[in-house]
């Protein structure tokens, strides 16, 4: 077993799915991982995400599979649904030959934050401002709560999600890595089921909207309920 004062050490910056999955893969391979989360806590949120084959076997890999529920109703039917309301039978992902697990983001969120190694360190209200390599390893400023502190590292991995800080401060700004496709998505949870439609049934509007400004002026893609 490696002594702590011999492991490496890494930074993960993020607490996110790929960020939690990093560290317990770090600390698998010896290596001592710290956590830091811009957010005051946890993040559990999220809506639906269906694991696919190899979305299942990173999660085996991880150690997570058997924690993760499927949620899909048994006997699940989609529809289409017209402007008028007219109902045609759709496709959803049950209809699939091997239909993936379904769930809540929060669900894969809770089954990997479960697997953490209990003394891995995770710091909330931390971000890093600054990311600087040399030839020994990386000396990384954050600001924890208000506070600035410099510490080495070994290594540093920006799990921080899309508009990544890591990736600012270590490649330059995001124009750069960003290409937008002029789409935008909105989810949301519901307060209750849908009038019409039974615990089992869903339904995807017959027609895609059009994207209102400033989204994609013109541009088909959006749905809209
Ligand atoms: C609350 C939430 C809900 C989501 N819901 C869904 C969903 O329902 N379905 C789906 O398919 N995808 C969802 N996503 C996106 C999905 O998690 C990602 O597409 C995918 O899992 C990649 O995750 P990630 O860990 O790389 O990044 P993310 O999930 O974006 O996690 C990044 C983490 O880094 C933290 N962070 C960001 N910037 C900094 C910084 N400067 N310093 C420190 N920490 C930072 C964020 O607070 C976040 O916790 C959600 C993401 C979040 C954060």
């Amino acid at each position: 077993m490696t002594s702590l004062s011999s492991r490496r050490r890494a930074l993960v910056v993020g607490l996110g799915i790929s960020g939690i999955a990093t560290a317990i893969g770090l600390r698998r391979a010896g290596w001592e991982p710290v956590i830091m989360e811009r957010a005051p806590g946890r993040r559990p949120g999220g809506y639906f995400v269906v694991l696919f084959g190899a979305g299942r076997a990173a999660a085996r890999r991880l150690g997570i599979l058997d924690a993760l529920p499927d949620r899909s109703p048994p006997g699940a039917i989609t529809y289409t649904v017209d402007r008028a309301g007219t109902r045609r039978p759709g496709l959803g992902f049950g209809d699939l030959p091997v239909p993936p697990r379904a769930m809540l983001r929060g669900d894969v969120e809770r089954a990997a934050f479960a697997a953490l190694p209990p003394d891995v360190e995770i710091r909330y209200a931390t971000t890093p401002t600054r990311v600087e390599q040399d030839a020994a390893g990386v000396e990384v400023t954050l600001d924890q709560g208000g506070d600035s502190v410099t510490e080495r590292f070994d290594l540093v991995v920006g799990a921080d999600g899309l508009r990544s800080t890591v990736r600012r401060l270590v490649f330059g700004p995001d124009g750069r890595y960003l290409h937008r496709l002029g789409y935008m998505i909105a989810a949301t949870a519901l307060p209750g089921p849908v009038g019409g439609l039974a615990p089992h049934e869903g339904a995807s509007p017959a027609t895609p909207a059009t994207c209102p400004a400033p989204c994609a002026p013109g541009r088909r893609g959006c749905a809209r309920t």
